[in-house]
């Protein structure tokens, strides 16, 4: 090993390739994949550091140009070691710099300061002390006389107590530090960022079909050979039980796991039953956190003082020594994925994780992805399937409601009649209920009646909504605002207004209703501060309203004994989606959302309101039929050839100049069409993206289709080296394997 390849902390495509460093004598043996280096850069040879990721016996420049490592900075730990690899995997499998890789995965940015626990500790005994003060106080030194006489009385004091409330200068006590009287500690303070309040542990004895899924992964563990698991259970099924219990087995065998959770479902109720079974042992993570709060979990991990991460897709990368088990719940969530570069999917990094580490992985959701059941069935996963609910109570009575008859019998409303019946019984009987709809902001966009002109963000291709009950127009974007338009911009008409089918316009419409319900309303608008999504939890568990109306941050994983109604307002928002996800995306919410009604002792009742009663989602969601619909929908994928039938990458360009970007799109699909394939891949595009603008930027995007990820990873490749030939500067092009989302 002659030589290192580093790479620096400087997020830019240029320094994408490492740079190569002599590896000095006296580090000869010390410097590992990962290390961390001190390196001199640049022609003024300024001192940064660098992570040594490759190591090379070969360089193709003279010898004498390369510049040494000038030292190693700290001890590198495994963990990291591990994480570089994974970055590399992450580089390889999605596309993106090393740099930009690696920073996903180290906590490489400590952007605040460690917080640091000082104290004063007394070196003398309390005589010495009392003799020490009396000299000060004949010498009139009265803040010497403070600071010894409470060391007189307890010989360790926070030095944030010693320099505020005694108002003791720093030099005063450095000069007693110096007499020999005292001495200043430091110790790192690791922020908990959570502060349990205590309680006990509701023990419970696994039922058959828990004790089955943990004897099974338990039985692979002492083959050797710590499996691939999906539980499909419904929710209430005992999926997390079952999670705590082969999470407390690799506890005992002096391993650690990682539990992620999609970030709405990590509610304060939810965390608390891992407080309750596993103490502090437990960290966890969120995106509220800060990066110092972040980097100390992390510390904490590494150090061994906590064995359990709780977070979302970030906290799969926590330094675990002997990492023994990675659950994911809700596996299906789309938030697993990554919308940033690099667009990397958690349950994919997670199972390269676990293979590496030996550990096992286990996926949980009432309603799995397409692509896990796939991979269930074929038997690259063991399944098990959890059918009922230990709380005893049935699943609720779904009433499928057919819009197009509404207003055919007359009823303009928002409320099918239906529903406004189940919904004054259950105001009658003081029973809770939740209404759902799957869109955001007051109303949609806004257009002049007469001749259709819609009011569009100057900067991105999209229509603007209307907020604030219609007195701003705000693009969901970029944030652009302007005031609402009064007048159409295009033929002068007066008749402009916005289509109203938003939240607030449907709690407007319950009070004109329902004037005497408690209406509360959840979503971006009213959550926009930290605590809001919480309080306005507890509110409605505390039974302060009669209605809780939200968009999809309602139906996600939250218990409300009390409610007996969900009605979901409009079923097929979500289907009208150009997505190739919509269906599976439209019967997950619809699903989850029948599963919130009857969780108590009373029975539920649903009612979805659609205008396609027919679409199989919706049926298949109202019969509660997963298996009829994964059927149906795995047979749509692979006859027009969709993940996870096939693997699919979105080639995706931005730039400021619209023909250039155009031509680059042409140039790149050229340039495919030219390379050799086994199977010629499908390609659709180049073409406008869904977003064509956006912050002045114009979007294009290419799609290509194959059965085999190699070659997709295979034209990235080729794309990324035209980029890099070209010396295409303005435009940017991302790579997106098997989107969640179109672009
Ligand atoms: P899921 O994660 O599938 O939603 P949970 O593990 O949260 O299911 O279980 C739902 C409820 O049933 C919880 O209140 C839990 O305490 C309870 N529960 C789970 N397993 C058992 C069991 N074996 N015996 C009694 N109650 C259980
Ligand atoms: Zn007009
Ligand atoms: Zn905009």
């Amino acid at each position: 090993m002659s030589y290192a390849e580093v790479i620096v902390d400087i997020s830019h495509e240029n320094v994408d390739r490492p740079f190569t460093y002599g590896i000095p004598q006296h580090l000869q043996g010390q410097i590992a994949l990962g290390s961390k280096v001190e390196i001199p850069f640049g022609k003024s040879n300024r001192m940064i550091t660098g992570y040594v990721v490759g190591f090379t016996e070969h360089i193709d420049f003279d010898e004498s140009r390369v510049k040494d490592i000038s030292a190693l900075c700290e001890k590198s730990v495994s963990p990291e070691e591990k994480l570089i690899g994974i970055a590399s995997f992450i580089k390889e499998k999605y596309g993106s710099t090393m740099i930009t890789a690696l920073k996903t995965v180290l906590p490489v940015k400590k952007a605040t300061k460690a917080q640091e626990k000082k104290s004063v500790i007394a070196l003398k005994d309390e005589s010495e002390l009392y003799k020490a003060s009396l000299i000060a106080k004949s010498k009139n030194q009265r803040a010497k006389v403070r600071l010894l006489q409470a060391l007189c009385e307890s010989p360790r004091i926070d030095y944030s107590l010693v320099t505020g409330k005694l108002n003791v200068s720093a030099q005063t006590v450095l000069s007693l530090q110096k007499q020999g009287i005292l001495q200043i500690e430091t110790e790192r303070s690791y922020r908990n960022p959570i502060s349990f309040r205590g309680g006990e542990a509701t023990k419970v004895s696994l039922s058959k079909a828990q004790q089955e899924i943990v004897d099974a992964v338990e039985k692979d563990y002492e083959a050797g050979n710590p499996g691939k698991y999906l539980i499909h259970g419904i929710t209430g099924s005992g999926k997390t039980e079952v999670y705590m219990e082969l999470i407390a087995k690799r506890i005992e065998q002096g391993q650690q796991a990682i539990f992620l959770i999609p970030e709405i479902s990590l509610t304060y109720q939810n965390v608390v039953r891992f407080y309750r079974r596993f103490g502090d042992k437990v960290s966890i993570m969120h995106s509220r956190l800060s990066a110092g709060e972040r980097f100390d979990q992390f510390e904490r991990a590494r150090k061994g003082e906590v064995s359990i991460m709780i977070g979302p897709r970030s906290a799969l990368f926590t330094p675990f020594s002997n990492l023994g088990i990675i659950i994911i719940d809700e596996e299906h969530e789309g938030t697993y994925k990554s919308e940033t570069m690099p667009k990397y999917h958690a349950r994919e990094v997670a199972e390269e994780m676990a293979g590496r580490a030996g550990a096992a992985l286990v996926l949980g959701s009432a309603t799995p992805s397409l692509e896990s059941y796939q991979k269930a069935k074929s038997g690259e996963y063991v399944l098990f399937t959890l059918k009922e609910r230990l709380t005893g109570c049935t699943l609720a009575n779904v009433n499928l409601v057919d819009l197009r008859e509404e207003l055919k019998a007359g009823n303009k409303s928002i409320f099918s009649r239906r529903l406004k019946e189940l919904m004054e019984d259950r105001l009658e009987k003081g029973e809770q209920m939740m209404l759902f709809l799957n869109r955001r902001g007051y109303s949609g966009f806004v257009s002049c009646r007469d001749c259709g002109e819609v009011i569009k963000c100057p900067h991105c291709d999209v229509s603007l909504s209307e907020h604030n009950r219609g007195e701003k127009l705000v693009c969901h974007y970029c944030g652009y605002e302007q005031p609402a338009v009064k007048k159409c911009p295009s033929c002068g008409s007066n008749k402009v207004a916005g289509f109203k089918a938003g939240t607030q316009q449907i709690e407007e419409a319950l009070h004109k209703q329902f004037p005497m319900a408690v209406v509360l309303r959840m979503d971006a608008d009213t959550t926009k501060h930290k605590d809001d999504y919480e309080s306005i939890l507890s509110k409605f568990a505390n039974r302060e309203a009669d209605i809780l109306l939200g968009t999809q941050m309602i139906v996600k994983g939250h218990d409300f004994p009390g409610v007996t109604l969900m009605g979901i307002l409009a079923a097929d928002l979500s289907l009208s989606n150009n997505d190739f996800r919509a269906a599976e995306r439209t019967f997950q919410l619809l699903t989850q959302a029948a599963g919130r009604a009857g969780r108590g002792e009373l029975p539920g009742e649903v009612v979805i309101q659609t205008y396609q009663p027919e679409h199989y989602a919706i049926v298949r969601a109202s019969g509660q039929d997963y298996e009829g619909f994964y059927e149906e929908e795995l047979a749509y994928r692979e006859f027009l050839l969709y993940p996870p039938a096939a693997n699919m990458m979105a080639v995706q360009l931005s730039g400021p100049d619209k023909k250039a970007l155009e031509r680059l799109g042409q140039r790149l699909a050229t340039e495919v069409k030219a390379m050799e394939f086994d199977s010629i891949p499908a390609q659709i595009g180049p073409a406008k993206a869904n977003l064509s603008k956006k912050s002045d930027l114009y979007r294009q995007v290419i799609y290509y289709k194959h059965k085999d990820y190699e070659e997709l990873v295979r034209i990235k490749d080729r794309m990324e080296e035209c980029v890099r030939l070209w010396e295409i500067k303005r435009e940017s092009v991302q790579f997106d394997f098997n989107p969640m989302n179109t672009f």
